[in-house]
């Protein structure tokens, strides 16, 4: 029998990314190309299926060995239907992707939410494979999450569920990348820890390991907090302890909702800084939920990375065609 492969796409802004991959195998090729969103849509999507040709030249496999190209969108999107319904950072609004790529390429072309992928790649391929009522959450520039229900993404509605970012925490808090005002993710995503520390720095005047970098306006990415942590700083210690307890609270208070057997935490600040963060992040979870909702969960970090959502192609592929790869 012939071995069947996937193409995972991810959608970037100023790159596309491309693997070849199978549940067997894992990851066997990859490829990206720079890309330029101001070009237009129809040249975005040429870019795509180039690369698609591409990557699946680079893994030496036959065209009858994909069965499908996944694509990881950032924005909400119609699996259904195969519609972008509004991608911003790509500028992409109502557009029929699945059907226009379909004339370029000879594969069925599958789409969903990269952050819901990345929850169904940890689910079928990562830590959650046992779990079957799955949390996962990204926490980064911002904090996305995907819903896993009986074994299957949770869409909601509006194929929008799982915006856990933007639950309310603190009433007429910092304003969010939303445009509203208290989101969990403008308290406790990379961006709002960062913003906390500079105002501690510049407005206390008080002393840090990266009070030079915030002088000279660097940017302040996570290896430079996991840096700062691990020189015992004071006022990153203090910014991101009480980011992972806003996180706890957040968690155990979903969990009391949805029961759920395991909750996966991933995303940069997560992977640099998670052996500081997840023990502070289950002490508050514990103090939140109720008793008999936490009996036997688990709060664990996805070990994918930014593969995760690569993986997740492989749940679509089964869920939409009904093929195991
Ligand atoms: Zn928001």
């Amino acid at each position: 029998m012939q071995e069947k492969y996937i193409v995972s796409v991810d959608m970037g802004g100023t790159k596309i990314l491309a693997s070849v991959l199978n549940s067997k195998k894992g990851i066997v090729a990859r490829q990206k190309k720079p890309t330029n969103i101001n070009s237009g849509t129809r040249f975005y999507v040429k870019d795509i299926a180039e690369i698609v040709k591409k990557v699946v030249t680079e893994s030496k496999l036959k065209k009858e060995n994909i069965v499908a190209v996944c694509l990881g969108v950032p924005g909400s999107v119609n699996p259904l239907s195969g519609i972008i319904n509004f991608a911003p950072n790509l500028g992409i609004k109502n557009y029929k992707m699945k059907s226009e790529l379909e004339k370029l390429i000879p594969y069925p072309v599958l789409l969903e939410n990269d952050v819901n992928l990345g929850a169904l790649g940890i689910k079928s391929y990562g830590v959650g494979k046992k779990s079957e009522n799955m949390l996962a959450v990204f926490i980064g520039t911002g904090i996305g999450g995907g819903i896993i229900i009986n074994g299957k993404i949770y869409r909601g509605f509006n194929f929008v569920a799982g915006e856990i970012g933007h639950m309310l925490v603190q009433k007429d808090g910092p304003t969010c990348s939303c445009g509203k005002k208290g989101c969990f993710e403008a308290l406790a995503s990379r961006t709002a820890i960062v913003n906390n520390i500079i105002t501690d720095i510049k407005k206390g005047k008080k002393k840090s390991v990266l009070s030079s970098l915030i002088k000279s306006n660097q940017r302040i990415k996570s290896g430079a907090l996991k840096n700062a942590i691990d020189r015992k700083d004071k006022v990153v210690t203090k910014r991101i302890t009480e980011a992972c307890e806003t996180i706890g609270d957040i968690l155990g208070s979903v969990c009391n909702l949805m029961n759920f057997d395991m909750i996966v935490l991933g995303g940069g600040v997560i992977e640099a800084l998670g052996d500081f963060m997840m023990p502070i992040i289950r002490d508050e979870f514990n103090n939140h939920v109720l008793d008999a909702v936490a009996k036997g969960i688990k709060i664990i970090p996805s070990k994918l990375g930014d593969d995760a959502a690569i993986y997740g192609g492989l749940a679509l592929a089964d869920e939409f065609l009904g093929i195991k790869v």
